[in-house]
């Protein structure tokens, strides 16, 4: 049985393998994975490390950036801290079956669009995959530009998460576009301080440990510095204050931090 997905040398490092790999990746467009692109935020669940690479590289040149686990107990702990545009699953996890995650997320109600990944190609698991909530399936091996089309296609389908907005007092973020509106006027925030607004828009009136802050700023293996999550909620602060947000941000000692919603003063 082949689990086994492009390229066929992922160690090669000379220009050959490099050269593979390009071919592989494909070239679709030129957005740079960068900060402060309206980049779509995808959760990739995989345990193959070496397609996880693949992956993230291929889907940051097509404007997504992925926060990737490798198992299905992780993947529940991002998905209760964050809203993502779609999923990539990989049935075949360590802990737990693809199917039985897709359930339980299903179940929750959330409907965020599910591109399953599989090596399973036999007609009953198909069924079972769309049956259990999957909106579309890939068997592996698949080329990424592949994965690219189904995953902009399930984006563009009604009921997503596209033009979604959080809102609380006057402060609404569209969670795709990433645009940030302050008593209905867009406001141009930086990346990490929109990314820290979102969870905290998510979690409105309740606090939101600073943990969580870290592990979604920096990436789930990222070093974090010990106060940068104290820096950028710092430049949000004054920013929202700047712009006249009806919401504040407070500070809970030794905890984390809560988005409250500041009474009128006259
Ligand atoms: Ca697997």
């Amino acid at each position: 049985m082949t689990v086994v997905a492009p390229p066929r040398h992922p160690g090669e490092h000379g220009n050959r393998g490099r050269r593979e790999v390009r071919t592989v990746l494909g070239s679709r467009r030129s957005i740079a994975p960068g900060e402060g692109q309206a980049s779509m935020r995808v959760l990739l669940v995989e345990d193959n490390a070496e397609l996880v690479a693949l992956l993230v590289k291929g889907l940051a040149r097509s404007g997504f950036s992925a926060d990737t686990v490798g198992n299905a107990a992780d993947a529940a702990y991002s998905l209760a801290a964050m809203r993502y545009a779609a999923i990539v699953l990989d049935l075949g996890l360590p802990d737990q079956d693809g199917l039985s995650l897709l359930r339980s997320i299903r179940g929750r109600g959330d409907s965020t669009p599910v591109l399953v990944l599989t090596a399973r190609d036999g007609v009953s698991d198909r069924v079972n995959g769309l049956r259990a909530g999957a909106d579309d399936y890939l068997v592996k091996p698949f080329a990424m530009d592949e994965l690219v089309a189904r995953l902009q296609a399930l984006l563009r389908r009604p009921g997503n998460l596209l033009g979604r907005e959080l809102t609380f007092g006057n402060v609404s973020l569209e969670t795709v576009g990433r645009r940030v509106f302050v008593d209905g006027t867009v406001r141009v925030f930086p990346a990490r301080e929109t990314a820290i607004l979102e969870i905290l828009l998510r979690r409105g009136g309740n606090v939101v440990p600073k943990r969580l802050f870290e592990d979604q700023l920096f990436g789930l293996s990222g070093d974090v510095g010990s106060n940068a999550v104290e820096v950028y909620v710092h430049r949000l602060r004054k920013m929202l204050q700047d712009c006249g947000a009806t919401v504040k941000i407070h500070t809970v000692r030794g905890v984390g931090y809560l988005l409250a919603e500041e009474k009128a003063a006259a």
